[in-house]
């Protein structure tokens, strides 16, 4: 069986089309943490994402570098990009200083980033680290026009720019016009934004610098821009974040790159965008505050690995609700799996393709190879992975050599560690006392219900209840004195 071609959907012409790197490694940029609060779970879905994107791409063999920015300065808290910085305002808020700040939540980054099973990027440039070249890349824009200057600071013009917001899939005009109520005087476009910020008469900045332009602070949209050309050269294959970045921060990205570069190519050839997850109805935002985070899932009893899972079970450009009902699902499923592939163990390692075809002993397990391959190549179908992977495990046909080479090549693009995970891990710490009294009630319930089938004879309907319970994480033990229960 010939191998698929990996196609990808590309923000910029709205189509999919066929992924070939054009370089090697292939330069792969993904906008990063603004390190201000606590990630929430919808900021999760960019980095699991790209993570599909990274395993996509080595199960094709295609090497890459990637870069994950983190934003520890620059980004506004207005719409408008100026004025007060995020971190400042965090600092305030919470009383410390703004490098302990950054340092507190670049590391709850990294923490959930980790507990996700997320390959590590190759490099995490902190934007701070970069405001010499950030000032020297918007000293280039103003000489070749592209800029003017007032009183708030430098701003790029960009009237100049005619392909100005080609991204973008809604309406800039309308788009751009809601997300910037805030009047900036002397601004000339609505669309216009800062690329140096200056300190306002009388208002310091914790965090400035010195600049053509004033003291003051990077505008945010600049760091993207000149740490992923100075970490992956002038152009590259891949830029992913969040589909609220199509509209706005990706759009300033290339007006400002393509300006600085002006070779008349594509400054990156793929724009990757990762739809929301959202939370009854509504995207879950981090400057909401109170949205989940992975450490209250954990908390709740659900393994980091669930959470990644009920993520993958959907398509990456969809939508996405968060709701208990899903996670209970994504952790029963993840249960079944894992008592399903714990007697194949040892698993082999198959991180691509070829891997995975040289373990291969039987025509089913070479047809769901051939399926999982397909699955990946057309634009990262992870639900349909998922389901080739329970489909395989039910099949007669397929050998256990074979089930474990599926497993792993499965495992290689999913990430969900099914070749090591613990399956007590994953109620690790709950105690029946935790669970709230509904779910005890329901839990309490089922069990008598299961009682009650077994006095019948009904054997079909105990063992369809013992299932049930079974997926809630319960076991249950029969004593002369009648059935207890525990969770595992
Ligand atoms: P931030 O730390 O706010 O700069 O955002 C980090 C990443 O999370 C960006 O790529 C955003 O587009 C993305 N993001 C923010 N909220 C959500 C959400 N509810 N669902 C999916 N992605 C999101
Ligand atoms: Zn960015």
């Amino acid at each position: 069986m010939s191998d698929h071609q990996l196609r990808l959907y590309n923000s910029l012409g709205s189509r999919i089309e066929d992924f070939v790197p054009e370089s090697n490694p292939s330069g792969m940029y993904s906008c990063g943490p603004t390190v201000y609060a606590f990630p929430h779970l919808g900021n999760m879905r960019p980095y699991v994402f790209a993570d599909t994107v990274r395993r996509a791409l080595r199960w094709k063999r295609i090497n890459v570098h990637h870069v994950i920015n983190i934003t520890d300065v620059g980004h506004a808290v207005a719409d408008t990009n100026t004025g007060e910085d995020k971190m400042e305002a965090a600092a305030a808020r919470e009383r410390r200083s703004v490098q302990d700040i950054a340092e507190f939540y670049t590391a709850a980054f990294f923490n959930d980033i980790n507990a996700l099973n997320i390959l590590p990027a190759d490099e995490y440039p902190r934007a701070s680290a970069y405001v010499p070249e950030m000032i020297e890349f918007a000293a280039e824009l103003q000489e070749r026009g592209v800029t003017y200057q007032i009183p708030s600071g430098l701003y790029f013009d960009t009237a100049k720019d005619p392909n100005y917001g080609a991204l973008a899939h809604m309406d800039t005009e309308g788009q751009l016009e809601a997300a910037r109520v805030e009047q900036v005087a002397g601004r000339r476009h609505k669309t216009d934004f800062a690329l140096w910020r200056a300190e306002e008469p009388g208002r310091r900045r914790v965090m400035r610098w010195d600049s053509p332009w004033g003291c003051g602070a990077p505008g945010w949209h600049l760091e993207c821009s000149v740490m992923s050309i100075a970490l992956l050269g002038r152009h590259f294959d891949i830029h992913t974040g969040g589909v609220d970045h199509r509209e706005l921060h990706h759009v300033n990205e290339i007006a400002q790159s393509q300006a600085y570069l002006c070779d008349g190519l594509p400054w990156v050839r793929f724009w990757l965008h990762n739809e929301f997850l959202q939370l009854g109805a509504e995207k879950m935002a981090k400057s909401a505050g109170g949205a989940p985070r992975l450490a209250d899932l954990v908390e709740a009893g659900y393994h980091p690995l669930a959470f990644r899972l009920f993520l993958l079970g959907a398509h990456y450009r969809s939508q996405l609700d968060f709701t208990t009902a899903a996670i209970d699902a994504a952790q029963a499923t993840l249960r079944r799996l894992l008592a399903r592939i714990q007697p194949l163990r040892p698993l082999p390692a198959a991180d691509t393709l070829a891997d995975a075809r040289r373990l291969q002993t039987d025509p089913a397990a070479a047809s769901a190879l051939d399926q999982i391959d397909a699955a990946i190549s057309a634009d990262l179908n992870t639900p349909k992975i998922l389901a080739v992977l329970q489909d395989a495990l039910r099949d007669p046909a397929i050998t256990p050599a074979g089930l474990r080479a599926t497993v792993a090549a499965a495992d290689a693009l999913l990430g969900l560690s099914l070749a090591t995970l613990d399956p007590d891990d994953l109620d690790k710490g709950r105690a029946k006392e935790d669970l709230p009294a509904e779910d005890r009630q329901a839990i309490e319930r089922l069990v008598a219900d299961r009682t009650q089938a077994r006095n019948d004879k009904d054997w079909a309907r105990a063992d369809q209840l013992r299932t049930e319970l079974d997926d809630r994480g319960v076991q249950i033990t029969d004593t002369p004195q009648g059935p207890t229960w525990h969770l595992r």
